[in-house]
């Protein structure tokens, strides 16, 4: 497959990067990894004439906590977020998500600003970034601006932002007190594989570890756009976390998606793997509160 022509641009900043976005309004793309959107430009889904690399932009590779927030640049790669012990420790589910995208190869090039920007309802890395309440930095001509990251999602490889808008970085507030998190995703295979259901939890308990204070859920593959379980969110709230319970929201959470069928799954096993999964990435959230107290 030969990609289509395209003009190739090296930005130095993001003013520039910006510049050119709105310069070429409508025909450009930005280009990190190239492990989505060339693939997307060879098969003819799309054929953008310029391209915007990202790659010689500095301040886009910042990965690092400060005043309890912690920053990750658009371009920092999948790898190094899967590697990262800051990541470990303030938002372990980011961390497995990153260690559940692709092969060592896509995950090396890709970048978390073009695993958000590609809007497939089945990446790997929003997930997390959902349920920790993570909120996205944009920046376009007309300056900067922050939106949560749920809100940036409008359908498959639809998104919220301008045309001369690029991410430039993700805000993860750390979480305080008993509050944990887990990730999971399941695919016919093990990794090269586009996900049939992908799943994100985050249970904070109240200052005597007794009951939950909040809930998020986060379902992948099972819409147009990652969806928040709000029904299960509700049930879990205030309520004293056990089995049995984990049990009737990951019930709810199946009524709360719209799966489709396809060849990697019918709508009905969707749904019986929003159940599977809801529960296990509960316990593992508990697990990690748990481990607080
Ligand atoms: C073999 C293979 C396996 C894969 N496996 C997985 C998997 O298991 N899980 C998964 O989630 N994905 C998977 N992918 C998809 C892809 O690798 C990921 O989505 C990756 O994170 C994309 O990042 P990138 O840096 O390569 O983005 P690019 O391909 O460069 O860009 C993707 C999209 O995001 C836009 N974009 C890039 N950067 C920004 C920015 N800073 N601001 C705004 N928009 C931006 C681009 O314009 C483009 O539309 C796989 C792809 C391949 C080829």
């Amino acid at each position: 497959m030969i990609l289509p022509k395209f003009e190739f641009h090296e930005p130095t900043s993001v003013a520039e990067a910006c510049d050119l976005l709105a310069r070429h309004r409508g025909k450009a793309r930005p280009l990190a990894g190239g492990t989505d959107l060339l693939v997307n430009m060879k098969k003819k889904v799309m054929s953008p004439g310029h391209l915007v690399w990202l790659g010689r932009i500095p301040e886009l590779s910042r990965l690092e906590r400060s005043n309890g927030t912690l920053w990750v640049g658009a371009g920092v790669t999948v790898s190094d977020i899967a590697a990262s012990e800051a990541v470990a420790k303030a938002v372990s589910a980011l961390g497995q998500g990153a260690r559940a995208l692709g092969t060592p190869l896509i995950r090396n090039l890709a970048t978390i600003g073009g695993n958000i920007g590609s809007a497939r309802p089945a990446a790997d890395l929003p997930l997390s970034l959902m349920v920790y309440g993570a909120e996205l930095v944009l920046a376009g001509t007309s300056g900067e601006r922050r939106m949560p990251i749920a809100e940036f999602f409008k359908g498959p490889g639809l998104t919220t932002a301008r045309e001369d808008e690029l991410i430039t970085a993700i805000a993860v507030e750390v979480p305080r007190g008993y509050s944990g998190a887990g990730y999971l995703n399941l695919g016919i295979r093990k990794s090269q594989d586009c996900n049939i259901v992908n799943v994100a939890s985050f249970l904070e308990l109240d200052e005597k570890a007794e009951r939950i204070r909040t809930a998020r859920i986060a379902l992948g593959s099972v819409g147009p756009t990652p969806l928040r379980s709000l029904k299960a969110e509700k049930l879990l709230v205030g309520a004293k976390p056990d089995e049995r319970l984990f049990e009737q929201a990951a019930q709810a959470a199946t009524h709360d998606c719209t799966p489709i069928l396809d060849f990697r799954g019918s709508a009905e096993y969707r749904r019986a793997m929003v159940d599977v999964l809801t529960r296990r990435t509960l316990a593992m959230a508990m697990a990690e509160a748990r481990s607080r107290t």
